[in-house]
């Protein structure tokens, strides 16, 4: 099924303070009995409260890359609790969670079939209830996102994507983000400055989308140190906010290896790897892969980020997650070279691999693991 090749359709509220409008929000879309989809974390830091919405039904039993056990879970509350609507309320995994939730409360299940890979997009219809998206970190994007990432209980992790998963709106208020801890600022921040880079280098044509990503790309280079060293730092968040979200509108060209390798490694179920830090260390090594296959953008970024030439770019980045106290290798995430043998098949097949502007195959996959590790 052929998708919009541009499409731009999230109604986005972007300013401090701007979770205000979320109860005249929800009115407008006719919900009124949401279910706030979250994570115990943030329910316990009062996050829920801070949504005006009376005593909402919430679900958090959400773990970091979403399961679909915790799926079924979340669909069977909808339903017992009769609700309408969905706020996503939260980082990428329970925004993403949130999306997949509408699909199996108008749809019938099971979910796989749903899948990019399965050639489900399809089957995702307009049945699906109106999703609010309310992030409170500056990363996955998901807020403007039509698309969507599950771990299924077969172990594989899956994307899922239908204009149909897309929230109507996106309530971006740099507010929520003031409290979030330095290294998942820094982690969360390098996923949004990765969709840039990647969605940029990307080899669908969408020059709407190469300018947005590659202004998020310069707005996150130049305050993610900020956001990090100084979580109160106010226009640094917001800067990182509009990062995660111009990546999150460009990455409908699709990414590449970087969350190619990193999307089997972050279904590791023994190992729960953070899916922007992980992004973060690959990005020195498929830069180096991908240099030749797309000289002209390499030097577009270097000139954005005020590097000397594209071939500078992997040195420039493995600095910055120096800089942000991220690893530098896989082994320094508790990863064991065994756990690398199955994973590069996955990745050749991972719904990102295509979009990559140099060939992606097992020994390439296979290399760049091992170069990472
Ligand atoms: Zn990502």
């Amino acid at each position: 099924m052929r998708l919009p090749d541009i499409a731009y359709l999230t109604d986005i509220y972007l300013d401090f303070g701007a979770v205000a409008v979320l109860p005249e929000l929800l009115e407008r879309l006719g919900v009124k009995r949401p279910l706030v989809v979250t994570d115990a974390g943030l329910v316990k830091l009062g996050y829920v409260k801070q949504l005006k919405l009376g005593k909402p039904a919430v679900f958090d039993e959400i773990e970091t890359n979403p399961t679909e056990a915790s799926l079924l879970k979340g669909v069977a509350q909808y339903k017992k609790s009769k609700c309408d609507g969905i706020v996503a309320l939260g980082g990428g995994s329970p925004m993403d969670l949130a999306k997949l939730l509408g699909v199996l409360a108008t749809h019938p299940e099971p979910i796989e079939q749903y899948a990019i890979v399965r050639g489900g997009i399809p089957k995702i219809t307009s049945k699906v209830p109106p999703i609010v998206a309310v992030p409170t970190t500056a990363g996955s994007g998901s807020e403007v996102g039509r698309a969507a990432l599950l771990t299924l209980n077969s172990g594989r992790k899956l994307g899922f994507l239908s204009a149909h998963l897309l929230p109507k709106a996106a309530v971006c208020d740099p507010e929520l983000t003031l409290d979030l801890p330095p290294g998942l600022t820094a982690g969360t921040g390098m996923d949004a400055v990765s969709h840039c880079v990647e969605t940029f280098c990307s080899t669908k044509v969408n020059p709407v989308a190469d300018a947005i990503a590659l202004d998020g790309l310069g707005r996150g280079w130049k305050y993610i140190r900020q956001a990090f060293a100084d979580g109160k730092d106010r226009p640094a968040r917001r800067e990182m906010m509009l990062c995660s979200l111009m990546g999150g509108l460009a990455f409908q060209k699709s990414l590449g290896a970087v969350h190619s390798l990193s999307h089997p490694m972050g279904a590791l179920k023994s190992r729960r790897l953070h899916h922007g830090t992980l992004n973060a260390l690959f990005l020195p090594p498929v830069l180096r892969f991908n240099r030749d296959a797309c000289a002209e953008k390499m030097d577009a970024m270097a000139k954005v980020i005020g590097a000397p030439s594209g071939a500078a770019l992997p040195e420039a980045f493995a600095k910055l997650n120096e800089d942000l106290k991220l690893p530098a290798r896989l082994s320094e995430m508790g990863v064991e070279r065994e756990d690398l043998e199955p994973l590069a098949p996955l990745a050749v097949e991972d719904h990102c691999t295509p979009t990559n502007p140099r060939t992606l195959d097992v020994a390439a996959a296979r290399r760049l693991y091992e170069e990472a590790w």
